[in-house]
């Protein structure tokens, strides 16, 4: 089916626990049919986390999931974004219109910020990293023109009132959940942890599938900030994870040592594609490590990625750069 005729989920609303519910948004992406946003009861309202895509008719999908768990958007008295991604923080806006509520967010979100203020930039950036990473000049035109033709998923920019650094706390009828500082997928992303209820906002740091994702080029090394994030949530000892994607799960720790061992395993293909084939370019390398080529639908996605593994390896001493265009790689 075409992605015009396929059918498109409805925004779904179901408590998972007292107080807590899930609400379930749909979302255009191959491969990724939706996104959460969670609501926590809060005194007379709730706290909403994260709040799903902007598109025509997606704020009647938030309502829809709202309705079906008792709720409107006049309850939401904050909203609270994990990261500062479209699927999370798109609605912001239409959110804060409705509720007439605050926002709250990690200050490193000039990854989204650049998106909306000045996407030409972002984009010619975007082709100039590609270029330099070996994408020849043909398909890289098509991806990049159905690229811009998507948009950023975002309503508008709203400035946060609040900033969701370490050890901030979000008060709600559960108890406090306290922010921590997880980089790694995105600059901008934290997790928020309910010590008494033993819960884990997750947001896309950890979901229930391993998925890894790295917004590359805004942080010095992504791959080891994420390791990093890992450890910091491993210690907290939670027993639920509420995600950003899909359904709630219990195996927290097998979850974190699954991400660890698919980032391990994937620094040791790039490696070794670098060590047999090098000088390479990260082009080159994408297929030695997803077994095949970039494409269209692959391409903002695994290009990141790879690039972000390069870069962990040169931090590490594995690798350097041959120093030509397009950039390659060899073993250190
Ligand atoms: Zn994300
Ligand atoms: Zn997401």
């Amino acid at each position: 089916m075409s992605s015009s005729t396929r059918r498109r989920e409805l925004g779904r609303g179901e408590r998972i626990l007292p107080g807590v519910w899930r609400l379930r948004l749909p979302l255009p992406w191959p491969g990724i049919p939706h996104c959460n946003a969670w609501a926590v009861a809060a005194g007379d309202g709730v706290v909403l986390f994260d709040c799903g895509l902007h598109e025509p008719g997606s704020l009647a999908q938030l309502e829809r999931a709202m309705a079906q768990c008792d709720l409107r958007l006049e309850h939401v008295r904050l909203l609270v974004c994990t990261h500062a991604h479209a699927d999370h923080y798109g609605q912001a806006a239409s959110v804060i219109d409705a509720g007439g509520c605050e926002l709250w967010m990690h200050p490193e979100d000039a990854h989204m910020r650049a998106a909306i203020d000045n996407p030409d930039a972002v984009h010619a950036r975007r082709l100039e990293v590609a270029l330099q990473s070996g994408v020849p000049l043909a398909p890289l035109k098509e991806w990049s023109r159905s690229a811009r033709e998507r948009g950023s998923g975002v309503a508008r920019l709203v400035e946060p009132d609040g900033e969701l650094v370490e050890g901030v706390v979000v008060e709600t009828d559960l108890g406090p959940w306290i922010v921590l500082e997880t980089p790694g997928h995105a600059p901008s992303h934290v997790c928020l942890h309910q010590p008494d209820r033993r819960l884990l906002l997750s947001g896309d740091h950890l979901l229930g599938r391993v998925s890894l994702y790295f917004d590359f080029g805004w942080t010095a090394d992504p791959v080891g900030e994420f390791l990093a994030s890992l450890d910091k949530v491993a210690a907290l000892d939670a027993r639920l994870c509420l995600a950003g994607h899909a359904r709630t799960f219990t195996d927290v720790e097998a979850h974190i040592e699954a991400n660890r061992a698919l980032v391990c395993e994937r620094l040791e293909r790039v490696l070794r594609a670098v060590a047999e084939h090098g000088p390479i370019t990260a082009y080159d390398v994408v297929p030695l490590l997803y077994g095949q080529q970039l494409t269209q639908l692959t391409a903002g996605w695994w290009l990141p990625e790879t690039l972000s593994y390069l870069r962990r390896l040169e931090v590490v001493g594995a690798v350097r750069r041959a120093g030509e265009e397009p950039e390659r790689w060899l073993a250190a």
